[in-house]
């Protein structure tokens, strides 16, 4: 009996999945197969959370399958030796997977698979993952073709699957069972397409109201923001079936009557959706160049720069040791939870390469690790922006003493991630070391012994590592690539009124 494969490949879901719907559509056994590929592991942006999330998102699917009549396999093995065995064992007419928009290791993996399936003489069809376009040169069409991509219907998850073939291979069902542990997290991230959807609805229905306005803290970022993002990026949902959802909503409420809680709600929703709209804007930015986890956008800026590896700066920025009690409040937050918002995402990068002075690539790497939510495109464009490689965008070097005030005016935060600093006095708690040796004694919070001294002086090396990007960014050589960078990589929307009133001033020190 012929069977038809979904390899799955973080698309772990049945609605609105093509290539679940190309079998269906046929008379041919279904066989999900999702493979844990070892000489991925040891890829410096993995991470077990990561493998922990993914088998976890699977399984559930698995049994969801099942129920409906298919048969799904999670193997640990390389891909061609998993395929190479299933081949041995069925008659395979079709391969049908989702496009992978990843980091180099998994471009070559697919060209190798890609040369076995012709040479087994196998049809391996690929369907866009929300909206990418592969084979772009630059971005000239790529708004178009996004928003008409997602305006397309959504696919039904099929009620029915079949599976007539015997089982003959052994599927794994959890993380132990390959040798790794994950490090414990804070939070149960529950996996699953259902859990995708009952998220989106508790933001779009009761959390997100003041997202606008509450998006930036990470106080108020925990709940306020949508945390779909593990969901995404393990595609247990899509862009487009949240963008659909989201525009229910918003049509929804402007039948309401107009109070001041519709106002701002559709504001928060609008918001949310700019920011849908830059998960695909970003991801194309791999799409284009799948060197971006190795090699800077603009690499003689990157040379120029040159950056250093100091064990002891790294350490200390990784491990929430730095001296900045907001800094290392937001750093071992992301280390316990696996998800820390936006802007602090930003300074936790921004912070490595400008004040510290870190190279993108390892600091990018590491943070790739924290991030349950880990996703190439995305990440390794804004660890590009916040790093200042790209020669394109604004230079934004974030002050942590305003980034604490604005956003943790009483030091709770602090307190509660930083507990060395739980007695410090509100009026000292964000730069500690200012206290006298008196108070340090009667609060027993020594800095230097049980808290550290800052690593260097913020402001002052903010402002050298402000200098010196500008320094480098201004030669005519890096200022040649800038231009091809933004020529292949650029957004090609035209700059709104604000923008065109503060074009030329390059510097954002938030
Ligand atoms: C250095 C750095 C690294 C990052 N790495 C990742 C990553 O690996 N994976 C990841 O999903 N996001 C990443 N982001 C973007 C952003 O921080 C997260 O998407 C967001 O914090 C996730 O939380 P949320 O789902 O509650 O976001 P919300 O604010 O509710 O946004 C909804 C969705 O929109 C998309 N989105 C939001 N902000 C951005 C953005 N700036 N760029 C592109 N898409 C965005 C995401 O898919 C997100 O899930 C990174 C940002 C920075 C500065």
């Amino acid at each position: 009996m012929k069977i038809d494969i979904v390899w799955f490949k973080k698309d772990f879901r049945l609605e609105d999945h093509a290539p679940i719907n190309a079998v269906a559509k046929s008379n041919n056994d279904f066989l999900g197969v999702f493979v844990i590929e070892p000489s991925r592991l040891n890829e410096e942006d993995v991470d077990p959370i990561h493998i922990d999330w993914e088998i976890k998102c699977a399984a559930e699917l698995q049994s969801r399958i099942r129920k409906i009549g298919g048969e799904m396999l999670i193997l640990h093995d390389e891909l061609i030796n998993a395929f190479e065995k299933l081949k041995a064992k069925y008659e395979i007419s079709n391969v049908y997977s989702h496009e992978e928009i990843g980091t180099e290791w998994s471009y070559q993996r697919d060209i190798e698979f890609g040369k076995w399936c012709k040479t087994n003489n196998l049809n391996w069809k690929e369907f866009p993952t929300n909206a990418v376009v592969r084979r772009l040169n630059n971005r000239d069409n790529w708004y178009k073709l996004r928003t008409e991509r997602l305006s397309q219907e959504i696919i039904p998850a099929p009620i029915k699957l079949k599976f007539d073939n015997e089982l003959k291979m052994d599927s794994i069902s959890s993380i132990s069972e390959i040798g790794l542990i994950p490090r414990e997290l804070r939070d149960e991230y529950k996996p699953g397409e259902f859990e995708a959807k009952n998220n989106l609805d508790t933001f779009l229905n009761q959390r997100g109201m003041n997202y606008r306005y509450e998006m930036s803290s990470p106080i108020t970022g925990e709940n306020s923001c949508s945390r779909l993002s593990h969901y995404i990026s393990a595609g247990c949902i899509t862009i487009k079936q949240i963008t659909k959802i989201a525009n229910k909503r918003v049509a929804y409420l402007k039948t309401l009557e107009k109070t001041d809680s519709r106002k701002k709600w559709i504001a928060s929703i609008n918001s949310f959706k700019s920011r849908l709209a830059w998960h695909c804007h970003f991801i194309q930015k791999l799409e284009l160049q799948p060197t971006l986890g190795s090699k800077a956008m603009n690499r003689l800026l990157d040379k120029k720069l040159n950056r250093e590896l100091d064990s002891e700066r790294f350490d200390r920025w990784s491990k929430g040791n730095t001296g900045w009690p907001f800094f290392d409040a937001c750093m071992r937050q992301l280390t316990a939870t696996g998800w820390i918002n936006f802007r602090m995402r930003a300074m936790l990068m921004s912070v490595a390469s400008y004040t510290l002075w870190l190279p993108w690539k390892e600091t990018g790497n590491y943070l790739a690790r924290q991030f349950i939510d880990y996703e190439p495109g995305i990440h390794w464009s804004q660890v590009s922006m916040q790093s200042g490689t790209t020669g394109i965008n604004t230079v934004r070097a974030y002050s942590i003493l305003k980034q604490s005030t604005d956003h943790d005016t009483d030091g709770k935060y602090i307190r509660t991630w930083v507990p060395e600093l739980s007695m410090v006095p509100t009026h000292y708690i964000h730069e500690p070391w200012k206290m006298s040796k008196t108070m340090q004694k009667q609060i027993n919070c020594i800095i230097g012994k049980n808290y550290p001294r800052p690593i260097v002086d913020e402001k002052e090396a903010r402002l050298e590592g402000v200098k010196n990007s500008y320094k480098a960014r201004g030669s005519p050589e890096v200022r040649k690539i800038s231009q091809e960078v933004n020529k292949k990589h650029g957004s090609r929307k035209k700059p709104n009124k604000l923008k065109k009133r503060t074009k030329g001033r390059q510097t954002k020190l938030t």
